[in-house]
């Protein structure tokens, strides 16, 4: 699909109208500038400003309908061209997608908001005390998202403020993420930091040396600074493919390490691949009074584990979902994916109906992105995929069944490149929400990342402006820089936190 636009010279229009193209057309081109080329749809602006911005479209396609909108926005008042010209933007894609959404009879519910937490928005207004009826109707104009999705994102909201009444004070407090860059074997759609650990020892010694050292260093720094830690994440990769007796020394050093751990609010481990769950590391995981674990299972159908590289079975899932409830754990997550290849409708109902018999306390539902550097994207045509309006079936399947079964919605994110431009949706049952999932979805404090391909994202405690930082990937990067990417964090650490003066001397 080519699509001329004219009347919109400047580049930057050109990424956001190409976003916003693919929300409608699987492949398309955007085109800025005509070359006498034939083209599918041609959309012509007209953009006039002053105090405002008046924008009008006109969309012509192949056999020559004519489709028009129009938006008038005001300009704010500020000398930074940067927020001038996001306003400008706006009204060009909120034209651009109502006239796209004309021609093809296709409503896009998160209108032409491309960006990946949307809830974000909708608390800044709640931390503003914007009344809730203002925002959504500013939410509904700004971006054009759906009544539904709206609806969506307030239960959300509100969810999140019912388990954390203090989330818009913990900017002085941080939360942990450690990364162990290792799996079984690498799954098909994986981007993650995960090497197949099988002859690997060498490496894994290595690099978990380099893990004990940087939670020494990062929980020294908090203790000498007084900083609290609200929640500690281990993912990766799988944090259980390393020994048992390999996690029982690291959670020791956490404790070791990591100041007032009885106190911190949540500690979760990822045992997502269920081949690495064994009696003694539900042990070590129990001894160490870890909250919360997730195993998953992804899909109940054997076929769909074996095509995409899990190496896994089903019965081993439910297995090991009942050998670690029996051994005492008792929050367990458990993640499934809509779309998985091979999979519709039936296939997705048989997984609801087996998760109906575990019942986990949390279930967080992706929708299958291709992200650019699976295997899976890379030999896209190797791997069939349901139709966009299969996995908007699938998804209120999702919803439905989850408000049948008492779990309500309490986190979300989306992704590019995801099935039918949706959403990945984090249900629980009641207080059972994953705290850490929270504050990593809203941004409202620091998490500090250690270990393989950790981000660490720091909030400033006062602007609330965000630096990002991440540690390699591979662990041979990591196992040759770790000290510095310590002593780069602390850096951050003392600029953010003693400017604020949160920190005792
Ligand atoms: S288990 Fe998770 S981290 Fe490991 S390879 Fe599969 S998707 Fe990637």
């Amino acid at each position: 699909m080519q699509i001329l636009i004219k009347g919109l010279q400047d580049e930057r229009f050109h990424r956001p109208l190409r976003l916003i193209a693919n929300l409608f057309f699987e492949e398309s081109e955007v085109i800025l500038t005509d070359n006498g080329d034939c083209y599918d749809i041609t959309v012509d602006f007209t953009l006039e400003i002053s105090e405002k911005v008046k924008v009008e479209a006109s969309l012509t396609d192949e056999e020559g309908n004519i489709f028009k909108a129009n938006a008038e926005k005001i300009l704010p008042i500020t000398e930074i061209e940067k927020e001038s010209f996001k306003v400008v933007k706006n009204a060009v894609s909120y034209v651009y997608l109502t006239v796209l959404q004309e021609k093809t009879g296709m409503i896009q519910k998160w209108g032409f908001l491309t960006g990946i937490r949307p809830t974000k928005l909708l608390h800044k207004y709640m931390q503003q005390g914007v009344p809730k009826e203002i925002a959504h109707k500013q939410l509904k104009e700004d971006y054009l998202i759906t009544d539904e999705k709206i609806d969506l994102m307030q239960r959300i909201v509100d969810r999140q403020l019912a388990v954390v009444p203090d989330l818009y004070e913990l900017g002085k407090e941080v939360s942990i993420y450690i990364g162990i860059p290792f799996c079984p074997t690498k799954c098909a759609y994986c981007t993650f930091p995960a090497y197949a650990i099988n002859g690997r020892q060498g490496s894994v010694d290595s690099f978990l040396g380099g893990l004990h050292f940087e939670m020494k260093k990062i929980g020294e720094w908090l203790k000498k600074n007084n900083v609290k830690i609200t929640t500690v994440y281990y993912g990766g990769g799988t944090p259980t493919s390393i020994t048992a007796e390999e996690m029982d020394m690291l959670y020791e050093e956490m404790y070791a390490s990591f100041p007032d751990v009885e106190n911190i609010r949540e500690v979760t481990v990822e045992a997502g691949r269920p081949d690495t769950i064994t009696p003694e590391k539900l042990d070590v995981l129990k001894k160490w009074n870890i909250d919360r674990i997730s195993i998953n299972p992804q899909s109940y159908i054997q076929e769909t584990l074996k095509a995409i590289g899990r190496h896994h079975t089903v019965e081993e899932t439910i297995n090991k979902y009942h050998l670690a409830r029996s051994m005492g754990m008792n929050n367990i997550n458990m993640d499934l994916i809509i779309g998985l290849p091979g999979e519709g409708v039936p296939e997705f109902t048989y997984t609801l109906n087996e998760t109906e018999k575990l019942m986990p306390e949390s279930l967080t539902v992706h929708t299958l992105s291709f992200k650019r550097a699976s295997e899976m994207t890379k030999n896209k045509e190797k791997y069939k995929v349901a139709s966009r309006t299969e996995i908007e079936d699938m998804m209120s399947l999702a919803e439905q069944w989850t408000k049948d079964h008492d779990y309500s919605p309490y986190y979300l994110y989306r992704q590019k490149n995801i099935l039918g431009n949706l959403e990945n949706v984090g249900y629980s049952l009641p207080n059972q929400e994953s705290i850490y999932n929270i504050m990593i979805m809203e941004e409202q404090q620091t998490i500090i990342g250690l270990g393989c391909g950790a981000a660490s994202k720091f909030v400033d405690p006062e602007t609330g402006k965000i630096t990002h930082f991440a540690n390699p990937k591979d662990p041979k990067s990591y196992n040759d820089g770790f000290e510095a990417y310590t002593e780069d964090k602390i850096k951050i650490l003392n600029e953010l936190f003693t400017k604020e003066k949160l920190v005792k001397e």
